[in-house]
């Protein structure tokens, strides 16, 4: 059974969130101040933590930053003030979500099933960069394109890994290179845009004009997620 632990100072309001994941059968805990939600998460197998912004003791703040050392256990903040500030904070510190209170219960039902999916699904994800028909399976170290496992010797696959990360965004040369090359570059300027070529040979369907690949005059390179045309070709 899936367990959530919520930390909140108020109890009715605590008690009312376990009673409503009680009857989605999720198994809950109940925290009611900072420090003793701290020691709860720490002894572990909680799958999601709603979690409040003001309590006493260890504030909701500092919890979330200390949940995201420990690892991927997503975080709902509960906080009471609808400012943009307390949303930039939470969701930087890395909170998954939040709900602003007042909230209704199905509102806040809906986001931890949401969480919860991603987070069943995240693993899978993570070790997969997509771009269009593009994609780099990083446990494996395997690069496929439009279905089939292209070889890509090191320094294209770092490229590649690069750019799928940064999907739409200029990269300068010297961003590209020392991903790259990874701090020991000996080669030439052009040697960059050599390796680039070969990339975009195995990339592109047409080479000589890149779709994928585009050259940014003066600055780099931009990789634009695509894919082949199904008609017309
Ligand atoms: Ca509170």
């Amino acid at each position: 059974m899936t367990k959530i632990l919520i930390v909140e100072d108020e109890k009715p309001m605590a008690e009312a969130i376990r009673y409503s994941l009680e009857k989605e059968s999720y198994a809950a805990d109940v925290a009611t101040d900072g420090d003793e939600g701290l020691r709860m998460f720490e002894s572990g197998g909680y799958e999601l933590v709603i979690l409040d912004i003001m309590l006493p003791g260890t504030d909701g703040l500092e919890i979330c930053k200390k949940i995201r050392q420990a690892g991927g256990t997503p975080v709902i903040i509960l906080t009471a003030k609808d400012s943009e500030v307390d949303r930039v904070i939470g969701l930087e510190l890395g909170a998954d979500d939040y709900v602003t209170k007042p909230f209704s219960m199905r509102e806040l039902m809906a986001r931890v099933r949401a969480i919860l999916r991603r987070s069943m699904e995240a693993p899978q994800e993570a070790s997969m960069l997509e771009g269009g028909d593009v994609a780099v399976d990083i446990d494996r170290h395997e690069v496929i394109v439009r279905g089939s496992v292209v070889d890509l010797p090191l320094i294209e696959y770092r490229l590649l890994e690069v750019f799928l990360k940064n999907k739409g965004k200029v990269l300068p040369r010297e961003r590209l290179v020392s991903a790259a090359w990874q701090g020991e570059f000996y080669g030439q300027p052009k040697t960059l845009d050599v390796h680039i070529r070969r990339l975009r040979e195995k990339l592109e369907e047409d080479p000589a004009h890149p779709s994928r690949i585009i050259t940014v005059r003066g600055v780099g390179y931009r990789f634009e997620p695509k894919f082949r045309p199904t008609n017309g070709d």
